[in-house]
């Protein structure tokens, strides 16, 4: 009997199975591959999920294995550098391959205590009041208390739940790999950016050692029942850009649309979907991955207070009510995104239009702060514009405030230095620290670094630390 039951180790399953080993559940992850995947897509990690890995300890080992670029220039592939003053301290961007992210979860979760078990596809599942039967494509049950579907976009686990997957189909396909040239960089420079005044969707970025990154409409070539090969992107590139770069050595190469589809329901009883296995949208910004690593923050804490016992009574169906929104949210920017990125002349004059609107360093900030989710705001009812959204990592007298958080706990910073969590101590820390820097007096946060309650009378505290936190210990 486990306690939480994943399916799927992708970016979102592994990230879950971290959170919860935090708080000792006892959890197992099924894979369906044998193996992690081998083809290398680099992905950009953006500042909120860059912060998440300096919150648990996973910083440096992430930065030694990524490049880091400048934060601007990702909404619509605009390019407009990022506004001044971020608020962040982690305000860059991470290129990173997919699978070493994927890997470096993965080890933290197994270094943890989570198990995980690959060749075993879920195929099956049945819910009770007390439990889920989970049943292996080969006939062997498993029996845990929740069942996560983390399984991607096809996701088995929301199938099988009957849970709509409202959106549109996939309209418009664009080719994406990686790969080799055979031309001088700047060669390939100016002409890309000379075909980018009318194409959007084209691309060939450096990711050092003469590798590129190649984005190429789909559109006329190949058949789309069949992985694109190198000879579909030369061909494309020939008649788009009149050469075909000499690309060779192909890395990887894909396919992608640009459906969107949003799951109704995150949670059917003792079954909660998160990742792409609740949201799928095309690529452009760069956000599927990082949303969902984010799912499994806001979720983990949640679940395991569940099956801790010490979660007030609709905790869980926070995950949906905080959670969902967000996904709509990047759900629509990217198909403003996809929109801005036509060659029809009515979207293109839209994207000049932008384009000088980004000038005004709120319009840019706004977007940035979408696009990095830095500008999440949950609702937790009235109060100061930081209630609901996360803190920035602030200097303490310790240190660095993240560095604080590593344990998945509950944290009360507190200014004044008169305040107690009492019995909520076995779940939330306290840091009286008259120099943090804060122009509010304290602030709770949740697990996940979100801003609970903001004040100074220990009374209406309490009152935040039953909410979030459920019953005091004695
Ligand atoms: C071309 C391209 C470029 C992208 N670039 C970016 C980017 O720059 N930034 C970004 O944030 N996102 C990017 N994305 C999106 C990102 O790759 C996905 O959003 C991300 O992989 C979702 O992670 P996940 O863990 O939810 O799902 P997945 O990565 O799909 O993982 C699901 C896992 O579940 C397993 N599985 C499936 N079915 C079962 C089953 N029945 N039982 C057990 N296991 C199962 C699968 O084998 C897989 O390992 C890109 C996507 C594409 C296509």
């Amino acid at each position: 009997m486990f306690d939480v039951i994943i399916a799927g180790c992708g970016p979102t399953g592994a990230m879950l199975a971290a959170e919860l080993r935090l708080h000792d559940v006892r959890v197992l992850v099924l894979e369906k591959e044998t193996a992690p995947v081998s083809f290398v897509r680099i992905v950009g990690l953006h500042v909120r999920s860059i912060e998440l890995m300096a919150m648990r300890g996973l910083l440096e080992r992430i930065l030694e294995r990524g490049r880091q670029r400048p934060a601007g220039g990702f909404f619509a592939a605009i390019n407009k550098p990022a506004p001044e003053g971020l608020d962040s301290a982690h305000a860059y961007l991470l290129g990173i391959p997919q699978p070493v992210i994927v890997q470096l979860l993965e080890e933290h979760a197994i270094e943890l205590g989570a198990q995980v078990r690959r060749g075993c596809a879920v195929a099956d599942f049945e819910q009770d009041d007390d439990g889920v039967t989970v049943e292996l494509a080969d006939g062997e049950q498993l029996r845990s208390r929740y069942l996560v579907g983390c399984d991607g976009g096809r996701s088995t686990v929301r199938k099988l739940l009957g849970v709509g997957f409202p959106g549109e189909p996939s309209r418009t396909e664009t080719l994406m790999g990686e790969m080799e040239v055979g031309v001088p960089q700047e060669e390939i420079a100016t002409k890309v950016t000379e075909i980018r005044e009318t194409h959007q969707r084209f691309w060939l970025r450096p990711f050092g050692e003469g590798v590129y990154s190649v984005l190429v409409p789909a559109a006329g070539v190949s058949d789309r029942a069949q992985p694109p090969t190198l000879e579909d992107f030369r061909q494309q590139l020939r008649t788009i850009a009149g050469t075909d770069f000499g690309v060779h050595s192909p890395r990887w190469l894909s396919r992608f649309g640009d459906a969107t589809r949003l799951a109704e329901r995150y949670r059917v009883g003792r079954v909660l979907l998160a990742g792409d296995a609740a949201h799928i949208h095309p690529p452009i910004g760069g956000q599927g991955l990082n949303l969902g690593v984010q799912d499994a923050f806001n979720l983990g804490w949640k679940l395991a207070a569940q099956i801790r016992g010490w979660a007030p009574e609709t905790l869980l169906d926070t995950y949906q009510a905080e959670r969902h929104p967000v996904a709509e949210d990047v759900l629509d920017n990217t198909r403003a995104q996809m929109e801005l990125s036509s060659t029809e002349p009515g979207p293109r004059a839209v994207r000049r239009l932008l384009t000088e609107l980004m000038d005004f360093d709120e319009v840019n900030r706004h977007l940035i702060e979408k696009i990095t989710a830095i500008g999440i705001r949950y609702d937790f009812g009235e109060g100061p514009d930081l209630l609901g959204r996360r803190l920035r990592d602030i200097d303490v007298k310790q240190g660095h405030l993240y560095d604080l958080l590593h344990r998945g706990r509950g944290l009360l910073l507190d200014r004044t230095e008169r305040l107690t969590v009492g019995g909520w101590s076995d779940r939330v820390d306290h840091l009286a620290d008259p120099t943090a820097v804060l122009d509010v007096p304290c602030v709770l946060l949740r697990p996940d670094g979100h801003v609970a309650w903001i004040g100074d009378d220990q009374q209406d505290l309490d009152d935040h630390l039953s909410r979030w936190f459920g019953k005091p210990a004695n």
